[in-house]
């Protein structure tokens, strides 16, 4: 009763609230050339919060896109023009890109040439549960901050599988809206396909499929900013922690911030965020079934081994680097699409606290990576609704390898 409520006071507050345009806000991609330039730019993404970072600062000679509001602009390029800073304009006006983003009606139900709601994928699982009730279980893997469920699907042909399941978590980060169409279309692959290699990785597997972790932060992208990144936990005047830095594995160890009003607050202690304690403690019920865990996340174009806090090697890295070279490799059959691939601290920076850290550092999980989906920078988060589909195919074009490759090495032992 008090949750419904409290969902309920969300709900209208969500309909009232504003929405946060971003008219005139330009996109830049930056390239410091020396390390004092790369010095001055973490200094301005410590200071200036209305300058949005959209990826982490790696290094000197590593690019960074940055989103100026209108306002700003002069005093921007001003400031980068005092330093070794290569810059480019990518986009004069981000606003019209959200403009041209198709969302889906609910009534039309689920879709892959446009982005759904929350309430339209939520719906979309409930019927498949009634569809397929052999194979499809609806679960509920944790609750948020606002008083909403986590939910997915544990998708299971074949009752003999058993500790052989991979677990799939998308739309941690609120913004990334290609993750959880990419998700929700592979697993409707799986009950659908007729590709031999489709059929043997959705059959050969239990799958533990959640489209939407971070509920309240996608929900908050559909009613108020389309750039929302974080939880909605309210931190004295900011609102919300980057819940992939919230995880109690090596938690506050690196690329995170202290600042509760900065896109990569780490929370106040690990754990703080509901959606991630409550997640951990279903991941933890089913810990020893899991083979695979996979994170979707967008942009970049990477597949990512952990972990995020330290450069040293995972136990299995070369197995991790070999499987996921050949899965990359896969991926840019059908597309041309290229991926890097590699740990996290070498091919991004640190970022400790991720949800692949801690699966990795407490169970050991085998098959663990991170995708960071479509592109490179052109669109960033936001992606055309018709690259849902392609960038869908070549991924799971990349999983059927991953796991044909890793079932085919355990087999061998
Ligand atoms: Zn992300």
């Amino acid at each position: 009763m008090k949750t419904s409520i409290v969902v309920l006071i969300f709900a209208i507050g969500g309909i009232l609230a504003h929405k946060v345009r971003y008219d005139n806000h330009k996109l830049y991609r930056l390239n410091p050339k020396t390390n004092e330039a790369l010095e001055q730019l973490k200094q301005l993404e410590e200071n200036d919060l209305e300058i949005k970072f959209w990826n982490d600062l790696r290094g000197k000679n590593h690019f960074v896109d940055i989103l100026v509001p209108s306002e700003k602009i002069e005093e921007f390029e001003k400031f980068v023009r005092g330093f070794e800073i290569d810059l480019k304009l990518i986009n004069t006006n981000i606003q019209e890109v959200i403009d041209a983003e198709k969302t889906n009606k609910r009534s039309t139900g689920m879709s892959w040439t446009a982005y759904n709601s929350l309430e339209t994928i939520v719906d979309w699982m409930d019927s498949l549960a009634t569809e397929y009730p052999d194979k499809v279980t609806k679960i509920t893997v944790g609750k948020t901050y606002e008083g909403r469920d986590i939910n997915g699907v544990k998708l299971s042909f074949n009752s003999n599988n058993t500790n052989n399941a991979v677990f799939i978590e998308a739309n941690i980060h609120a913004r990334e809206w290609i993750t959880s169409a990419v998700v929700t279309w592979i697993l409707n692959e799986f009950l659908t396909s007729t590709d031999a290699g489709v059929r043997n990785l959705a059959e050969s597997h239990d799958w533990y499929i959640v489209p939407v972790l971070n509920v309240d932060g996608f929900q908050y992208t559909k009613t108020t900013d389309r750039m929302w990144r974080k939880t909605r936990t309210p931190y004295g005047k900011c609102y919300g922690v980057d819940p992939n830095r919230n995880w109690g594995y090596h938690w506050n160890e690196g690329g995170t911030s202290k600042n509760p009003c900065s896109d990569s607050y780490l929370g106040p202690a690990p754990f703080s965020e509901e959606c991630t304690r409550t997640t951990s403690k279903y991941l933890s019920t089913i810990a020893d079934k899991l083979i695979g865990y996979i994170g979707f996340h967008s942009y970049s174009q990477l597949l990512l081994i952990p972990y995020g806090h330290s450069p040293a090697h995972v136990e299995n890295y070369d197995q991790l680097e070999e499987i996921g070279l050949k899965a990359a490799k896969s991926l840019a059959k059908r597309y041309g699409t290229q991926y890097t691939v590699g740990n996290i601290v070498e091919t991004i920076y640190i970022a400790s606290g991720s949800s692949m850290d801690w699966v990795k550092g407490n169970y050991k999980t085998p098959v663990t990576y991170t995708y960071e989906l479509r592109d490179t920078g052109r669109y960033g988060f936001l992606l055309p609704a018709k690259q849902i589909i392609p960038t869908a195919e070549e991924t799971l074009d990349s999983l059927v390898t991953m796991f044909e490759e890793y079932d085919a090495q355990t087999k061998q032992i």
